[in-house]
């Protein structure tokens, strides 16, 4: 082996633990190197395939524009991989090069799902084409404004905060109190080589002073307390934690202060994502009241948070914007290619819904 293939098998085997992904998959997985891109589609495809372990981009990549988001790449002038526009999403080989086609009309939140198709046909696990029907809404413009707290700025939050920044959102308050580390890398896309070590709240005043300038945003570097909800006043809240504890303290304070709240948990290929308010069973009837943190052993993959994050945004700007939101469940596997809508009852017993609502 190679020493630039040893250091991206290196690289990626500290990031990727996620159950099925080999040394092997991993090796054949860091030849592939995609050609010239056009648009943002394309564009963010190829970041969450890099950021999944595929390691190669000609230099004719528009660079420039995203490279702060970006890990250690390498840059190769072959291309073996090649997106082309369709009427579905297709993968096929042609003269040994993997042909991509997508229908370029798609909009941004189905970039994960086509990232999560394209990896897991690498892994021969699902058919190489694939229908693009029954996604949920994508993140829109915000037409009404609202004053927006997200509690946790990692997988979830990184795409999360961009997406709302680039939609609309001009005030925002985050709560994060972690640090960047290496292995946050491969699915924190607000996050690039040279933050590892500097807190999480730092790295983003810096970019969104230096990318949102209009934006009034405040960042915290802490823990989230409950009093938070009170003394910042937010429209809504967003959970893009990674702990049962949080969830519970965001879903009690919520529920106690009127509060709608969005939340989303991510596995390996798997999430939901949900909105919840005083209307709807909250999150312990979902989940119950005696979920522990166990020590995280499975990893996840770069689309699946990006997913839950933009799921999460779509949610918060269609609410911003006063739609209806019939209070059900969105829960998807990217590896199977399966989204569906879950109902949940509200508990008698629970001891914050069921109060709440009397
Ligand atoms: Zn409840």
């Amino acid at each position: 082996m190679d020493i630039e293939r040893e250091f991206l098998f290196r690289w990626y085997e500290r990031q990727l633990l996620v159950e099925g992904v080999t040394r092997s998959f991993l090796l054949r997985l860091s030849e592939e190197t995609f050609g010239g891109l056009s648009g943002k589609m394309e564009e963010m495809v190829a970041e969450l395939l890099i950021r999944s372990g595929l390691s190669g981009i000609t230099r004719d990549f528009p660079r420039q524009r995203i490279l702060p988001f970006y890990s250690p790449l390498i840059y190769r002038q072959k291309e073996t991989m090649e997106f082309r526009d369709g009427d579905e999403i297709r993968i096929s080989e042609d003269d040994g090069k993997k042909i991509v086609s997508f229908p370029h009309t798609l909009p941004i939140i189905f970039s994960p799902v086509i990232a999560g198709i394209v990896f897991f046909w690498f892994m021969n696990e699902v058919s190489s084409t694939t229908s693009v029907k029954g996604l949920p809404v994508n993140p829109e413009k915000i037409s009404r404004k609202g004053r927006v707290m997200v509690v946790g700025a990692g997988g979830l939050g990184s795409p999360l905060i961009k997406t709302l920044l680039d939609n609309g959102i001009d005030d925002i308050c985050i709560i994060e109190p972690g640090k960047v580390k290496l292995n946050n890398l491969h699915r924190q896309i607000l996050y690039d080589y040279g933050d590892v070590g500097l807190s999480k709240a730092s790295v983003l005043e810096r970019k969104l002073s230096t990318y949102y300038g209009g934006v009034r945003a405040k960042v915290y570097e802490r823990e989230f307390d409950p009093v938070s909800i009170k003394s910042e006043r937010p429209d809504i809240v967003v959970s893009c934690v990674d702990n049962f504890e949080t969830r519970y303290l965001i879903n009690d304070a919520c529920y106690r202060n009127g509060i709608p709240f969005v939340d989303s948990g991510v596995e390996g290929s798997s999430g939901y994502v949900m909105l919840r308010d005083r209307s709807t069973p909250c999150y312990r009837c979902f989940m119950g009241d005696n979920r522990i943190d166990t020590e995280a052993s499975r990893g996840i993959l770069a689309f699946t948070t990006y997913f839950g994050g933009l799921l999460e945004a779509a949610l918060v700007t269609s609410y911003l914007n006063n739609r209806n939101y019939e209070g059900k469940i969105f829960w998807f596997d990217l590896k199977k290619h399966r989204f569906e809508e879950i109902t949940v009852e509200r508990r008698e017993d629970c001891p914050v819904c069921s109060l709440a609502k009397r």
